[in-house]
C-alpha cells in the first residue's frame, strides 16, 4: 500500500453511500450517528488508521466493529481478505449490501461479538478494532501473525489512545501510543 494510492481512494470513495442521515453533511470531518447508537468514524481518521496498517495485497485482515463499512472499503480495497465482525444485525446487513454494491466481494461478514477475535480464520496479518476497548484483549495479539499489526483504541469513556501492538517474525510484542482518539465501546468483557 503506498499512501498516496491511500489518498486517491480516500478522495474517490463517497462516504455519503455510508450514511443514511445526515448525508449532505458526509463531506464534514467528524463522526456522525448511523442509528442503533453507533457512529461513522471521522474520515481522516479511517485514513489514518489505514495509513498506519500498511495493508498490502496479500493480507489477511480482520475488523472489529463493521459499523457502516466505510473503514472495510478501506480494508478491502488495499489488502486480499477481509473478516469483519460485528454485532448489531441491521447495521452488519446494511453494510454487506453497500460493499456488494460497490463490487467488493473479499469481504466475510460476521454477526457476533469481536472482544476475542475470530479464531476459525487466525491468524490475521492485520487486526483493526473500531471501537474503543478498556484494556487490550490478549486474544486479539495471539490472532496475529508475525510481522502482524493490532490497531485497538484503549481507554475509557473520556479519553483513549490509539495503540498500535506490532508483533516481530521472532514473536516479540511491541506496544505503542499514537494518538488521543474517541470511539464508541467495544460491547462485551472489555467495555469501557
Ligand atoms: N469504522 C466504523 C465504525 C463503527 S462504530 C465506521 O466508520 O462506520 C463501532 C462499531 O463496533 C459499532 O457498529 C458497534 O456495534 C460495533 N461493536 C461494538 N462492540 C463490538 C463487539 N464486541 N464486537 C463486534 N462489533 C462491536
Amino acid at each position: 500500500m503506498n499512501t498516496s494510492a491511500t489518498k486517491v481512494f480516500f478522495k474517490q470513495l463517497n462516504r455519503q453511500l455510508f450514511m443514511e442521515q445526515y448525508k449532505d453533511l458526509a463531506h464534514v470531518d467528524r463522526a456522525f450517528p448511523i442509528g442503533f447508537g453507533q457512529t461513522i468514524s471521522q474520515p481522516s481518521l479511517v485514513l489514518y488508521m489505514t495509513e498506519i496498517l500498511e495493508l498490502k495485497p496479500n493480507h489477511k485482515v480482520l475488523e472489529i466493529g463493521t459499523g457502516s463499512g466505510y473503514q472495510t472499503a478501506f480494508l478491502a480495497q488495499f489488502a486480499n481478505w477481509v473478516y469483519t465482525v460485528e454485532t448489531i444485525e441491521p447495521l452488519k446487513k446494511k453494510a454487506e449490501e453497500r460493499l456488494k454494491a460497490l463490487n467488493y466481494y473479499n469481504i466475510d461478514f460476521i454477526l457476533g461479538d469481536g472482544t476475542y477475535g475470530l479464531k476459525d480464520y487466525a491468524p490475521y496479518d492485520r487486526i483493526i478494532v473500531t471501537a474503543a476497548a478498556r484494556e487490550i484483549p490478549a486474544t486479539l495479539i495471539e490472532q496475529l501473525s508475525p510481522g502482524g499489526r493490532l490497531l485497538i483504541p484503549v481507554g475509557n469513556k473520556d479519553a483513549q489512545d490509539l495503540s498500535l501492538i506490532s508483533k516481530d517474525s521472532e514473536g516479540t510484542i511491541t506496544v505503542s501510543t499514537i494518538k488521543p482518539v474517541r470511539f464508541v465501546p467495544l460491547v462485551g468483557d472489555f467495555e469501557i
